[in-house]
């Protein structure tokens, strides 16, 4: 039964493997196709679709969008879009704005907290993609300033932390809008990272789902069997359809694996029929 990871991460963005060396890892693991769903850009979906090609792999474009949330964080994966959409291209202008205005600032950040680190020197790491902070974790894991990407992100840049700085993003609606105006798919991305449950939870999903969300993807690298059937119910309630994908960034310290967990051709079927 052919099988798809329907969320990947290239060095488009912060993942460490090109598209073509994506393309070969998901053959040699078996997938039939994969989504690139880069952080806020789609600039890495056309190499994705030349590459998947020649390894003869269905390739979805897609795109992850970071909307504005608390207390956890709130991910959008758009899947089918029309990377071309002017609508969605403008949007994603805006997004990477956001970025080029936070990123230097989180160097200085760190610097003000005493470490050695420059932002040139992580606009190196990005490999010419679009900057992250696993790009800042990898500079300061190098230098000895934390000892892996969760420790960098528990010491340094997550939420509280001395290099955390703030960026503009869309509301949960709008980063909805947005895809479903370029045609694509909305699935709200590992819910475990929300930070809330129960009816708040509830609450939260009855209100994207009215701004138009199809999809909530219960299966990720981060969600366990409960978390999987956890979300699979909640979807149900509210009538969603069920993502899944590994969120493979390549991140050597990572358990995560390309096309672990999957999808397979019925549950691709069905959310690319809704798309
Ligand atoms: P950014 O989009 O630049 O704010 O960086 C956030 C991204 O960093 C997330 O989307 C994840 O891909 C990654 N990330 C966040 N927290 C962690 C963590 N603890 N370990 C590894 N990666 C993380
Ligand atoms: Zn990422
Ligand atoms: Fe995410
Ligand atoms: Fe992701």
């Amino acid at each position: 039964m052919p099988r798809f990871d329907l969320h990947v991460h290239s060095t488009f963005s912060d993942g460490l493997f090109t598209p073509a060396q994506l393309a070969v890892m998901a053959r040699q693991a078996g997938l039939a196709g994969l989504a690139l769903t880069d952080h806020d850009t789609v600039e890495g979906v056309e190499a994705m679709q030349e590459a998947g090609a020649r390894e003869g792999l269905r390739i979805i474009p897609g795109v992850e969008i970071s909307a504005d949330f608390e207390p956890g964080t709130l991910h959008m994966v758009g899947l089918g879009v029309d990377i071309h959409h002017p609508g969605l291209c403008e949007r994603l202008a805006f997004l990477q704005r956001a970025r080029a205005e936070r990123n230097p600032r989180i160097a200085s950040q760190l610097r003000a907290a005493g470490l050695d680190i420059s932002w040139e020197e992580v606009r190196a790491e990005s490999q010419g993609g679009q900057v992250g902070r696993p790009h800042f974790a990898a500079v300061l894991i190098r230098k000895g300033h934390a000892t892996g990407i969760d420790d960098a992100f528990e010491r340094w840049l997550g939420k509280g932390q001395p290099g955390y700085v703030e960026k503009d993003k869309l509301s949960p609606e709008e980063s909805v809008s947005m895809i479903r105006q370029a045609g694509g798919l909305a699935a709200l991305a590992h819910p475990v990272q929300l930070g809330i449950s129960g009816p708040e939870l509830e609450a939260l999903v009855a209100r994207l789902k009215l701004a138009g969300l199809q999809a909530i993807e219960a299966f990720h690298s981060d969600h366990g069997p409960a978390e999987e059937a956890q979300y699979q119910a909640l979807a149900a309630r509210h009538g969603l359809l069920i993502s899944g994908g590994s969120d493979f960034h390549g991140f050597a310290d990572k358990p995560v694996r390309l096309g672990q967990p999957s999808l397979d051709e019925a549950g691709l079927k069905a959310l690319l029929g809704a798309c």
